[in-house]
């Protein structure tokens, strides 16, 4: 596919991006008349035309459902929904592909945990803890289980670069620590946060930590084992894969703790009206015909990343992150939101007597998507005393020219505000 996909001459960590933008067929378009420019990857990324195509050969050719089949199609159909499963295990260097649950999203993975895992081990007077950074996927669920429950909801500061707090995160880790909830980066201001110190401490407290990677998984490595998360959570549909598929990864041995999710086909070994026994895991959380075609879609979208190389594209989200940082941080009137040391992904900013909505709208009349809102992170806005930001996001397709139609852009919009 794409292995070969880096320019020589440019070093190693060069992606051939103008290469890469042909496997992306939608990106070939006019925008009021002018070329498009996405810079919303991090609400939604585009597919390369390998995962269009593989999704489409599943409906043309093998159509089926899974594990229930003994003829042929089902069988391969079986077999690539399995084979989706390995790609994913490998992709976060997971021990065991039972470890991968498919879901619908990273908010369906939080979902999940909140209300097996959490129901089960969360009390009264107990405590869950989350950041001030989180997407309300990762917020509201614990708030549910929290209110059934009677137990408290506790937040760690973060400060005014959008650094969260780990003073304060350590002294809130208290006896009463069930669980803690933590965004590997944030999508409203792109920090990086320090996940193997985080986990360190919640372990040395015996308290098991659930990522929310959904803004990670496409901009760097991730190794589960390495960061030792007892769950780890993200979205297909951010990381060139289709929607409706995500994955939440949990460790073995606390997988074979927790109870079921939903009830139904395929998440059991038997029933009677006396007594249901449950499948092995990961069945017994995926109840139902699963995403098929999503699955198959996202598992040949994370081997488009590995061809390009995680290291590449990481190294490339970085310069075009840092390039950004630059030219926008640099336009008059550009208030920078989220200046952590360690950042990925995304660049949110408000500009002077502009509303973001105001600066999108004028923004897509030069053919430039990003996005303009409280990006589900209403907190944080609170926390900056802002309604919203507009935020630009990158993905591998991206170019500095890219970033220049975007400053170009946003001065326009100064200009006619001014
Ligand atoms: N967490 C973060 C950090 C996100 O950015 C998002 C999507 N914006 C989600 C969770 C939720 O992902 P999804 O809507 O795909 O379930």
């Amino acid at each position: 596919m794409s292995t070969a996909a880096y320019r020589t001459g440019l070093g190693p960590a060069a992606l051939d991006v103008e290469r890469i933008r042909r496997d992306f067929p939608i990106l070939d378009q006019t925008i009021h008349g002018k070329k498009l420019v996405y810079l919303d990857n991090a609400a939604t990324s585009q597919k390369p035309r390998a995962v269009i195509d593989a999704i489409v050969r599943y409906y043309e050719h093998y159509n089926s459902n899974v594990h229930r089949g003994v003829h042929t199609l089902s069988m391969r159909a079986t077999e690539a929904h399995d084979e989706a499963r390995e790609t994913v295990r490998r992709f976060i260097q997971a021990a065991d592909a039972s470890e991968i649950i498919f879901v619908r999203g990273a908010t369906e993975a939080v979902n999940l945990v909140a209300q097996t895992y959490g129901r089960a081990n969360v009390g009264e007077g107990d405590e869950v803890l989350i950041t001030a950074m989180e997407h309300h996927s990762n917020i509201v669920p614990w708030q549910i289980l929290c209110q059934e429950k009677h137990a408290r909801l506790r937040v760690v500061p973060i400060n005014d670069a959008g650094e969260l707090d780990l003073e304060a995160f350590e002294k809130l880790l208290s006896p009463r620590t069930r669980i803690v909830a933590v965004a590997h980066v944030s999508n409203a201001l792109g920090t990086v946060n320090p996940l193997r110190k985080i986990i360190q401490l919640a372990h040395a407290h015996d308290v098991p930590v659930l990522v929310d990677g959904a803004q990670a998984v496409p901009h760097m490595a991730v190794d589960v084992q390495a960061l030792g998360c007892d769950f780890y959570a993200f979205s297909g549909h951010k990381i060139y894969g289709p929607t409706g598929i995500g994955v939440l990864y949990g460790k073995e041995e606390v997988l074979a703790e927790m109870p079921p999710y939903q009830g139904g086909g395929d998440m059991i070994r038997s029933v009677t009206f006396e007594k249901t026994t449950y499948n092995v895991v990961p069945y017994m959380f995926e109840a139902g015909t699963p995403d098929i075609a999503g699955a198959i879609g996202l598992g040949v979208a994370l081997e488009y990343v590995m061809g390009l190389g995680i290291d590449r594209v990481a190294a490339h989200g970085q310069d075009l992150l840092a390039y950004a940082t630059e030219k926008v941080g640099a336009i008059d009137g550009v208030r920078l939101i989220g200046t952590a040391q360690h950042r990925a992904g995304v660049l949110s900013f408000v500009l002077d007597n502009v509303h973001p909505h105001d600066l999108g709208t004028i923004l897509d009349r030069e053919g430039i998507a990003i996005r303009t809102g409280h990006h589900c992170a209403q907190p944080v806005m609170d926390r900056f005393g802002i309604p919203a930001t507009a935020r630009a996001s990158f993905a591998v397709y991206n170019t500095k020219e890219e970033i220049d139609a975007l400053v170009d852009g946003i001065r326009k919009a100064h200009e006619v505000f001014a």
